[in-house]
């Protein structure tokens, strides 16, 4: 990804309207680009700010291990969404194995043993 690019997706990445694959090239950029790193940092700190000082709580915040911690939910988020593609593939999988053997079982092609209970 470029950083022209990377840096255009800030904003969306702030307000979560990354779709999973632009979330993960992003990521993967802005942990190994520290100017694009910097300049996410810099919205993210000043997007932050401002919503903690309309909520006006009075609480404080460590607001740069917030972007660290915002960076590792969305990659666990991703990580989380991938594992479950792959037990939805391998799931499509199975059907599609477990309903040709019974095709081919069906037409005589292949002979399944059978174990009466
Ligand atoms: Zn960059």
């Amino acid at each position: 990804m470029e950083c022209k690019h990377a840096q255009s997706l800030i904003p969306q990445y702030l307000t979560d309207r990354l779709s999973p694959g632009e979330l993960e090239a992003f990521i993967r950029h802005v942990e190994e680009c520290p100017e694009c790193y910097d300049e996410l940092e810099t919205y993210f700190l000043l997007n932050r700010a401002l919503k903690f000082l309309d909520e006006e709580n009075g609480t404080s915040y460590n607001l740069k291990s917030l972007l660290v911690k915002d960076l590792k939910a969305k990659k666990h988020r991703l990580a989380r969404r991938k594992r479950r593609q792959k037990i939805w593939v391998a799931f499509c999988a199975l059907s599609i194995l477990a309903l040709l053997a019974a095709c081919l079982d069906a037409a005589g092609v292949l002979k399944f043993p059978y174990f009466p209970l």
